[in-house]
């Protein structure tokens, strides 16, 4: 037997009983002939304590030859401790050993094993089994185990049914990149990994499943962007014979479900907005609720006034911040860099402060009168304390960087607390992203997102102006899922394939076999995909994805651990009959 308590179960209760703990050294002090040992497990942490002059010169020579990370198993008394510890459960209490078995050495870890470590994160990446031994870690882990529990919970309460799809697919485009894998058997064919199972959740409808989920993994061959990863899980779902408001009021109560069962807060219900006015008011389509300073469109009332920049400006808008005149010169400087960085990519910045005394001061007090400026607070609803933050410029580019302006503003001022939550669906998105100079279609969400119909006879003429029956689960500024109702006519489906500038040819070859599935009964149905490592870290109040996976890529998509993606062998090569372009070998 290696254990009959773990290193986080002993408290007074237990005194005097003998123990038989195992686990790792953590660390061992050794002051004036009292050994202490810190042994840690995934439960906790249990004191060990060796007096000189009561214990075997053996055993202390075992003691102090331990070092850190050692596995060691050991024997004692619980006895009660005479200066307490009250930040560990087990503190009132500690183990007198009578026995210490080395069960296996450990070299120096490279970093400390705690949760303010030493270590940075490419060493801890690399080490990820040492760092995944720190406690902060684990609670992430042990967070996210609860989180898919809970969906679980929900879903079969739901009456949906748990359905694996295969990780080798077919390659179908939906938006991203394959990873694709060759086929020993088939020389010169691939399968390819799914980017979601879309397609086969949807033919599960069809086969009459009625109310489909998998926890599953999902792989996409991005360029990443920050906090992606190249396989993430999706908590995927589907459901027959529903409407939009069916499926968004049970997918609202699965967040507010797992909210409660895991924060104990009690979620809202969720705000509803279009996609049109996300983008009028927040300049992005996953808005951030959490504070207000919604757009204000000041392009009537500025533009033409003699101000160049303003003049020349397609939309002239801007934000209220309350109790912002107190921003210094040097704050409004900063704001002002922020807003020209290439990321954000505005040209400048005009402010308007408005002081507590009523009078209004402005950047660009040359161009306008005092009762000009009054005329702009008013259509903002500012009052005396607020500051006008106002950009101009194209349409879109202009929201754009509104949008990240709002943000930062958001931060500097503490706006955006990790322990507020405001959820949202953001619904009517445009059906097609129309290219401006070929006018060619992209599909917003995926090819297989139904229209909205009162949009439908549009469809052909004007593209641009169709909206789909997409929709996305927003809260704080993060997508946590997205979905539709999907297209059940292979009429339709047919045609919204050709608009995506698919051939018949090409239609047929990658997605003839879902048209014919549609020819055989496909009931209405829709469904949704919630990003569970986001999820999570929502939940935790973190920042990356990367907390809430046991074994993640770095930035470039590398894992440093095992070192891959790698070379393979000659013999591997000719096995699936491929040869590698030896330039294009990045090492
Ligand atoms: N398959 C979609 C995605 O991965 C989600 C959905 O439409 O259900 O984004």
């Amino acid at each position: 037997m290696y254990r009959t308590h773990n290193c986080g179960e002993l408290r007074l209760t237990h005194l005097n009983q003998k123990v038989v703990l195992s686990g790792w050294v953590r660390r061992v002090r050794n002051a004036g002939g009292i050994i202490w040992i810190d042994l840690r497990d995934r439960y906790g942490i249990t004191q060990l304590i060796m007096e000189e002059q009561y214990t075997t010169p053996e055993l202390i020579q075992v003691a102090k030859s331990l070092g850190r990370e050692f596995v060691i198993q050991t024997e004692g008394l619980v006895i009660e401790r005479t200066s307490k510890n009250p930040k560990i459960p087990t503190g009132d209490v500690e183990v007198k050993v009578s026995k210490i078995k080395i069960l296996n050495e450990s070299k120096l870890p490279p970093f400390l094993i705690e949760d303010e470590t030493d270590g940075g994160e490419e060493l801890r990446m690399q080490y990820r089994y040492l760092d995944l031994r720190r406690s902060v870690v684990q609670q992430n882990l042990i967070m996210r185990h609860k989180v898919a529990q809970e969906v679980r919970a929900y879903m079969n309460s739901q009456a949906f049914l748990e359905i694996e799809t295969p990780v080798l697919l077919k390659s179908t485009p939906e938006g991203a990149r394959d990873f694709v894998v060759p086929s020993r058997m088939h020389a010169g064919e691939f399968y390819a990994l799914p980017q979601s199972p879309q397609i086969l959740k949807q033919l599960l409808m069809v086969s009459g499943y009625d109310r489909y989920y998998q926890i599953v993994k999902c792989f996409r061959d991005e360029d990443l962007r920050a906090d992606r990863q190249p396989e993430f899980t999706q908590i995927d779902c589907e459901m027959s014979f529903v409407s939009q408001d069916d499926v968004l009021t049970m997918f609202e109560g699965l967040i507010k479900h797992v909210f409660k069962a895991i924060k104990q807060v009690d979620l809202p219900n969720f705000q509803r907005m279009t996609f049109a006015d996300a983008m009028q008011n927040y300049g992005s389509d996953k808005p951030d609720l959490r504070f207000g300073m919604s757009f204000k469109y000041l392009t009537e009332l500025a533009k033409n006034k003699g101000f160049k920049v303003f003049d020349e400006a397609e939309a002239i808008v801007g934000i209220s911040v309350d109790g912002g005149a107190e921003f210094t010169r040097k704050q409004t400087d900063e704001l002002t860099l922020f807003v020209q960085r290439p990321q954000v990519g505005a040209k400048g910045l005009v402010w308007v402060r408005y002081a507590t005394d009523g009078t209004l001061k402005s950047s660009v007090d040359k161009f306008f009168t005092t009762e000009q400026l009054k005329e702009w607070a008013g259509l903002f609803g500012a009052k005396p304390g607020d500051m006008l933050l106002i950009l101009a410029g194209g349409l879109n580019s202009t929201r754009k960087a509104l949008c990240e302006l709002r943000l930062e503003v958001g931060n500097r001022l503490n706006l955006r607390s990790k322990d507020v939550f405001k959820p949202l669906w953001v619904v009517d998105f445009p059906m097609f992203d129309v290219d401006e100079e070929t006018g060619a279609c992209a599909s917003m969400h995926h090819p297989f997102t139904s229209p909205l119909w009162e949009d439908f006879d549009k469809i052909e003429t004007e593209p641009a102006s169709v909206r789909s029956s997409g929709y996305d689960m927003v809260m704080n500024g993060v997508e946590l899922g997205g979905g539709s109702i999907r297209i059940h006519s292979k009429e339709v489906q047919r045609k919204i394939f050709r608009i995506l500038g698919l051939s018949e040819e090409e239609l047929q070859m990658q997605f003839g076999f879902l048209l014919e599935a549609l020819d055989y009964g496909a009931p209405p149905h829709g469904g949704i995909a919630f990003g569970l490592d986001r999820l999570c870290t929502m939940l935790g109040g973190l920042d990356s994805i990367r907390e809430f996976i046991a074994f993640p890529k770095n930035n470039a998509g590398r894992d440093v651990m095992m070192q891959s993606p790698s070379l393979l062998s000659d013999a591997q090569l000719k096995e699936l009959y491929l040869r590698i372009e030896a330039e294009k070998v990045s090492k």
